[in-house]
């Protein structure tokens, strides 16, 4: 790879300039004179390396235009990252799993080619309090037979909810590949898209229909309370209806964070998910060299203080050391909040564009845990071996609404959810032999603490999360060689990512697709005159899907072709 680090030629603002000594002191020490102001110029620069940056990026490389990506860290990935932080141990130190990366995205950008390799998890463990278990393996007739153990009635009832899940995710998926029509806009074309979109809803199978709003506006609990009696099989199922965001199961609200972890796909196989080679941070490296091959610059230890605008357009952006970097198109791969409110001078926006960012809702609410281990931890007589995929412990409705209640009123959860994996069991070459690597997704865990912070609580939440899981796996901790903790702080401080929400602003309904991340800006334009956004504060949200980032490429490809440059005609009538 040819990431290559910054280049300061200038000083003049006193913000930057105080940065620039925060550097120095810091250790960046790559940074060499650039030779003139041709070199630093391009047709679009990227503010931030994370995968929807690195996609934006590598599109608009293949398209012919001269890209630089520039990543304030020393490595690519933003969330989606590996690291040894042990000798021989590699950690997924944030993001760990894959399951809605947009398929075409792996087409498109070649990525075979770089070394894309998702390994399948063949299975999902989920245990219970009292020593019983779910075994689930991507064999439908086998996971109704495991569910007969405990229920027969949820067995002949798990045809049912699969097909009608299927059924809803099969008609939500064209939205999360489309961008939003503009609802507040006169434009024949966005007119005919809203048109099209109602048509796709009025030829929408009623109980279809139906259950799509069901779960789009309800909670989790309601929907599968419908289908289901046995708490173990309840637990399991409710859990994705909790992830990266502050509602319990039976929460409004939940239904659609259900509902976005069920849209996802492996290979073809609907639902299913898979762990890349080298972790999610082995994926990242895949899409920078696929974005360095099209031609593409990355930059790395090059963070962005400012976005230089004149007479309200983009114009290139500043780095903290006072660097300047030019192009006609500028595109943040940060969050909402850094987009409008840090990287340009909000006085430049729209008043009530200001008050939704202000208003947007982050409320990080998931931390990470990640142990070394000495061997592999034993659940009655299964062995650790066996754990090939997500082992979930939320082994009732009950207890994830429990867990949740802590959270309601300011503190972490004293028996946590735990989405955990033993990654090593798929991907060998993750721990040194005999060895292993577990990464625990830890919820709920509020950005914000009554009475306390997370630099005082960060341990406590480490031994929280290893005793629970000494409850489910008596002895787990004998085996402990060493433990991260990553709390929504440490999250915000790594990655960015504003509260430490994992998906750069919380999924729910006022903040999805005409209205992310705000009303009249779901199109990845914003009021600056060729400034965009392509994070997952933007259209269809978080995880690693890559749609934010490819979908804005296609909005900037087509304004350049509409303008000739950067959509000026087009954004400025809208100011
Ligand atoms: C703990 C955790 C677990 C998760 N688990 C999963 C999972 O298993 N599966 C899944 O699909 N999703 C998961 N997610 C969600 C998913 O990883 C994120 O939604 C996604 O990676 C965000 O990607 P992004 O490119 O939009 O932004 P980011 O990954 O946040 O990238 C933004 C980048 O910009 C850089 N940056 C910030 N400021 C500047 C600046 N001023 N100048 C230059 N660069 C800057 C950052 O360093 C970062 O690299 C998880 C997230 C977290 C935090």
């Amino acid at each position: 790879m040819t990431m290559t680090a910054p280049k300061p030629t200038r000083k003049n603002a006193t913000k930057a300039a105080k940065r620039a000594k925060g550097n120095a002191t810091n250790g960046s020490t790559k940074a060499t004179r650039a030779t003139g102001r041709a070199d630093r110029t391009y047709d679009v620069i990227v503010v931030g390396g994370g995968h929807n940056g690195l996609t934006n990026g590598a599109y608009l490389a293949k398209a012919g235009l001269k890209v630089l990506v520039l990543e304030r860290r020393h490595l690519v990935g933003g969330a989606a990252i590996t690291e040894e932080l042990r000798p021989g141990f590699w950690f997924t130190t944030f993001s760990y799993a894959l399951s809605l990366l947009r398929p075409e995205i792996i087409q498109d950008l070649e990525l075979v080619k770089h070394g894309f390799m998702p390994l399948l998890m063949s299975n999902t463990f989920a245990p219970g309090l009292d020593g019983e278990y779910l075994m689930f393996t991507q064999d439908h007739g086998q996971n109704q037979q495991e569910i007969a153990r405990h229920s027969k009635h949820d067995a002949d009832a798990y045809d049912q909810y699969s097909h009608d899940m299927e059924m809803v995710c099969q008609a939500i998926k064209p939205l999360m590949d489309m961008v939003p029509p503009d609802i507040f806009s006169d434009d024949p074309e966005e007119m005919i898209a809203l048109a099209n979109l109602g048509s796709r809803f009025k030829k929408m199978d009623k109980r279809v229909l139906h259950n799509a709003v069901r779960l789009l506006t309800g909670s989790a609990a309601d929907f599968l309370d419908d289908y289901f009696e046995s708490e173990l099989l309840k637990g399991y199922l409710a859990s994705s209806s909790i992830i990266g965001t502050k509602v319990g199961p039976r929460s409004q609200g939940s239904g659609l964070v259900l509902l976005y972890h069920s849209i996802g796909e492996h290979d073809g196989e609907f639902g299913a998910w898979a762990f890349h080679k080298g972790g999610n941070g082995g994926f990242t490296k895949v899409l920078a060299r696929a974005a360095e091959s099209f031609g593409a610059e990355i930059r790395l230890e090059a963070p962005v203080d400012s976005v230089i605008t004149k007479d309200g357009r983009a114009t290139g952006v500043a780095l903290e050391d006072g660097t300047e970097f030019y192009a006609d198109t500028v595109v943040s791969a940060l969050d909402p909040r850094r987009t409008f409110l840090e990287l340009v001078n909000p006085r430049e926006l729209p008043d009530d564009l200001v008050e939704n960012i202000q208003r947007f809702r982050f409320q990080g609410t998931s931390s990470k845990v990640n142990f070394a281990l000495d061997g592999l931890p034993t659940f009655g007589d299964l062995d650790g071996s066996q754990f090939r995929g997500f082992t979930n412990i939320g082994p009732s409705m009950d207890y994830l609404e429990r867990a949740f209640d802590d959270a309601k009123y300011g503190w972490y959860s004293q028996n946590p959810y735990i989405d955990c994996a033993i990654q090593s069991t798929i991907d060998a070459d993750m721990a040194p032999p005999g060895k292993h690597v577990l990464s625990c997704f830890i919820q709920y865990t509020p950005y914000k603490l009554r009475e306390s912070d997370w630099d005082s609580e960060k341990e406590n939440l480490g031994d929280t999360v290893q005793r629970t899981l000494e409850r489910f796996f008596p002895g787990f901790g004998d085996l402990v060689l060493q433990r991260e903790v990553r709390t929504p702080l440490d999250i915000e401080r790594t990655v960015g990512l504003s509260e430490g929400n994992i998906f750069a602003g919380e999924f729910f309904a006022p903040q999805m697709f005409f209205f992310r991340p705000a009303p009249g800006w779901s199109q990845y334009r914003t009021p600056i005159d060729g400034y965009y956004q392509c994070g997952s504060g933007t259209h269809p949200g978080g995880c690693v899907m890559g749609a934010p980032g490819k979908l804005a490429a296609g909005q900037i490809l087509k304004d350049r072709t509409k303008t000739g440059a950067s959509g000026k005609t087009r954004v400025a009538a809208r100011v």
